[in-house]
């Protein structure tokens, strides 16, 4: 339903511009499983924001674990093989921070994430017995990384690239923009935000939902040159006599994280390095997110808004509530 209502939003957005050729430059396109939306302020043009928007499409046809055809489906099926360069980075960085946040964050938990399909149309509590097999088998151990080669040491352990993909994506847009002339631009991947440059010489403002109430914003951030990953209890989800599923998952229980946290926004100058973060500090909770944040990742900016609804942003993040 979400979906159809932004499928329609993007239509109607189309529309408006059609005829205008001011600025902003504005495309969308829906991939990934989710809208995409490129607004060029500063160089480029429509053929440039198209393109970008292309390179999200191609890009499914690789790190998607559950598309049919697409690269890292495959590999998971032939367990292991020869990789592309491209799913080879993504793997490395994924396999880098999940060990960094000791499997808060792990693309090896593919294996419980397809027995809760949430991207499936009718998603459902998965087989108790099937979970508690997966739970142990899965995990970034599980999997060895060569100089392009992948291997797993066990049949039942599956990449899933979902919690950084459209980051490394979005770094991915980036690049090919800046290359193209692109000096001033906000890329939207799913709640993976990108911020070319500044905007009229000045920050960007870009609204953050808020998770207990997702009509309504719990404040804006206001940054530039920069990329803002969001991941919330409220993103995906599907409820059950009375009680909340959502898409993110604990790989130690097997289950949706339950850690307090309804939010957790991260900046870093990397998306993709953004997206993984976000995930793993929702995994990991305020307090073990911040020792996580502090050790490896000092004087980063970050944004967590808890279950009761009260926020909390780490020192000198740019950050108004509402
Ligand atoms: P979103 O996709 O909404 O931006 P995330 O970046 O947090 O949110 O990614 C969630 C997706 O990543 C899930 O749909 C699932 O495919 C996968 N995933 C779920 N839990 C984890 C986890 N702890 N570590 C890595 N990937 C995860
Ligand atoms: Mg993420």
């Amino acid at each position: 339903m979400k979906q159809k209502i932004a499928i329609v939003l993007a239509l109607l957005l189309a529309l408006l511009q059609t005829g205008c050729s001011q600025r902003p430059i504005a495309a969308q396109s829906f991939a990934l499983d989710t809208l995409l939306s490129v607004t060029l302020y500063e160089g480029g043009s429509m053929e440039i924001a198209q393109e970008a928007l292309t390179i999200a499409d191609e890009s499914e046809r690789v790190f998607s674990a559950r598309r049919e055809g697409a690269e890292l489906y495959a590999v998971n099926e032939a367990r292991g093989g020869e990789l592309s360069a491209s799913l080879c980075r993504a793997i490395e960085k994924g396999l880098f921070i999940a060990e960094q946040s000791g499997g808060a964050f792990d693309i090896g938990l593919g294996a419980i994430s397809s027995l809760w399909n949430f991207s499936g149309e009718s998603p459902s509590l998965p087989d108790e017995g099937a979970l508690a097999d997966a739970v142990p088998l899965s995990g970034y151990e599980q999997i060895s990384l060569g100089s392009n080669t992948l291997a797993f040491a066990n049949d039942a352990v599956q990449i899933d690239l979902g919690a950084i993909a459209k980051g490394f994506i979005g770094d991915q847009m980036k690049a090919y923009l800046i290359e193209n002339g692109v000096s001033s631009a906000l890329l939207n991947l799913g709640g993976n935000i990108v911020l070319i440059g500044q905007k009229d010489g000045g920050d960007f403002a870009v609204g953050i939902e808020n998770p207990n109430n997702t009509s309504k914003v719990a404040g804006a951030l206001f940054a530039s040159d920069i990329c803002i990953s969001t991941s919330s209890g409220a993103q995906r989800y599907f409820e059950l006599d009375g009680k909340r599923y959502h898409h993110i998952i604990d790989r130690e229980t097997g289950y949706p994280a339950d850690s307090g946290l309804a939010s957790v926004t991260i900046l870093h100058k990397e998306a993709a390095v953004a997206d993984a973060l976000s995930t793993a500090c929702f995994v990991l909770g305020e307090e073990r997110a911040l020792a996580f944040l502090n050790e490896h990742y000092p004087g980063i900016h970050a944004v967590f808004i808890r279950s009761d609804g009260s926020v909390f942003a780490t020192d000198g993040t740019p950050f108004k509530q509402e």
